[in-house]
Parts: structure tokens; sequence; C-alpha cells
């Protein structure tokens, strides 16, 4: 109950030219912090695991998490598989209960990617489950997988047409110069090649590494057809630097009812900013 697929979410917000900002949560506190905010602003969201996420909470605990946080709000809520590469992974999680998954095979030749995709979204649609795939090559660390910026690649507009064809994907993560993790000098993204990619793509675009972009930039990627919009290290960052300053301020805190507190409230001001720069508030 409550936790619902990608498809129809993305399609709204392509149609009416915003993102679906899609923020990455680890444990309660997260799933607060994201599902309060969006219901306080009436914005869809998507929550989003990778494998570690999910490994470390537990499938069952943080589903259980996400189901009681949409019943409480009344709130469609997707939860998501971000970065998941193993079939059998995927599947008992979307028995468990998820229903949107990413399956990244980004890192394999065009026809073997196309291949696993494929076998994923065969079985994903069955079930009612949306599928999202990356082509093209992010740099930087998601979960264990590190990519040297140096075998960073983009996306090629004509490959994008024929992998999201023979694939049937839902939505498409392009690789347009942004990347995982913090970056090191200021980022230029590729807007050309995105136009060129929406120009040939018809479905929801998705873009990862969004932290750290500056908000003109994110919220030209959206009119160029991005419809999500993945933030999860500035997150973590706001939550462990404002949690940072209160041990360093309060040295003898043991209690996690008041440690945990400003973490979360710095977080909630990025989700807040984030809904704001997708301009997804109210659209729920
Ligand atoms: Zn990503």
């Amino acid at each position: 109950m409550y936790l619902i697929s990608s498809h129809e979410m993305l399609k709204d917000a392509q149609r009416n030219g915003y993102a679906v900002p899609a923020f990455n949560i680890h444990n309660l506190e997260t799933v607060q912090v994201v599902v309060e905010t969006a219901a306080k602003l009436r914005s869809p969201v998507i929550l989003a695991g990778t494998p570690g996420t999910y490994k470390h909470a537990g499938v069952e605990y943080l589903i259980s998490i996400c189901q009681s946080a949409a019943k409480k709000h009344r709130l469609p809520l997707v939860m998501h598989l971000d970065h998941h590469e193993d079939n059998t992974d995927i599947r008992n999680k979307i028995e468990a209960g998820i229903r949107s998954a990413m399956i990244d095979a980004s890192h394999y030749p065009f026809e073997e990617n196309i291949a696993r995709v494929k076998t994923v979204v065969d079985f994903c649609h069955k079930l009612g489950v949306s599928v999202e795939a990356e082509l093209g090559l992010l740099g930087g660390q998601e979960d264990d997988l590190i990519i040297d910026e140096a075998d960073a690649q983009l996306t090629d507009p004509a490959s994008a047409k024929e992998f999201a064809e023979r694939t049937g994907i839902d939505s498409l993560a392009v690789a347009i110069g942004t990347a995982h993790g913090l970056y090191k000098s200021e980022p230029k993204l590729d807007f050309a090649r995105l136009a060129a990619i929406r120009e040939c793509v018809d479905i929801p675009l998705v873009l990862h590494g969004a932290s750290g972009i500056a908000d003109a930039d994110v919220r030209q990627c959206i009119e160029l057809g991005v419809c999500k919009v993945n933030v999860a290290t500035e997150l973590k960052i706001a939550f462990s630097d404002a949690m940072k300053q209160y041990l360093a301020q309060h040295p003898d805190a043991n209690d996690p009812r008041q440690y945990l507190v400003p973490g979360m409230d710095a977080m909630r001001a990025i989700v807040e900013d984030k809904i704001r720069v997708c301009g997804s508030a109210n659209r729920i």
C-alpha cells in the first residue's frame, strides 16, 4: 500500500515542465525529513536507496518506515532502487514491495548494457514496476562503485534513442557532465547534448550527481527535459556537518533525540530548497 511506481509521477513532471526530486535516505530520521517536507509543500518525491543503504538499514525495516510515512501523510510515495546491478537482488526487493528500480549496467559495453537492462524491464513491467537505466558513464563514487573522471563518458544522443527503444525503459539517466559525490572543480554541463538527447528520446530523463550543481543549471536541465533530479551528497554533508557542530558545542551530549535534531533541520533546509529548484511544490 502507498508505495507506487515512478512511471506516472515522472510523466506528469514531463507534461508540466518540472522535475521530481529523488532524495537518498538512510534511516528513520532521513525518511521523516523528506516525507514531512514533501507533505508540507505538497511535492511528489522519490525516496532512493543504494544497495549499501538497503543493506545497512534492512530492506524490510526501510520499506516499513516508508510505508508508515506515506500512510501517516496520505502521500503516494515512490521508493526507488538507486544504482542496483544484480537481478536477483532487484527481484527480491520488488517482491518485498518496492515499485521503482534503476538497473545500472552503464559500465558495460552498449550491447551488454541493453541485454542486462532488457532482462530487468521484462520482469519489472509484468509487475507494474518502473525501470530507469543509464547510458554513458558518470564519474565519481556511488556506494562501492568508483569511476575515474578520465573514464567517464557522456551520453551519445543517437545511441540513447536506440537504447531507450530496444530496452523499453521508463526513464533514462544521462551523463552530461555531472558526477557523483563532491566536485573537485566547477562542473561544466553539456546543455547542447542534453537538448540533442531530448530531441530523439521521448521518455523522462534523469539527472544524477546534482549535488553541488548551481540552481540555474539544474533549472536549465529541467527546461531541457530532465524530469527527475537525484540529490544525495548534499543531504549527507548538511546532516553530518550540523551534527558535528552540535557535538563540538555539546561534548557531553549522548541523547540521539537531541544530537540528531540539528542534522535533521539542516537536511530539511536542503530538501525544501531542492523542491523549490525542481518546481515540484503544489503538484499533488
Ligand atoms: Zn546516481
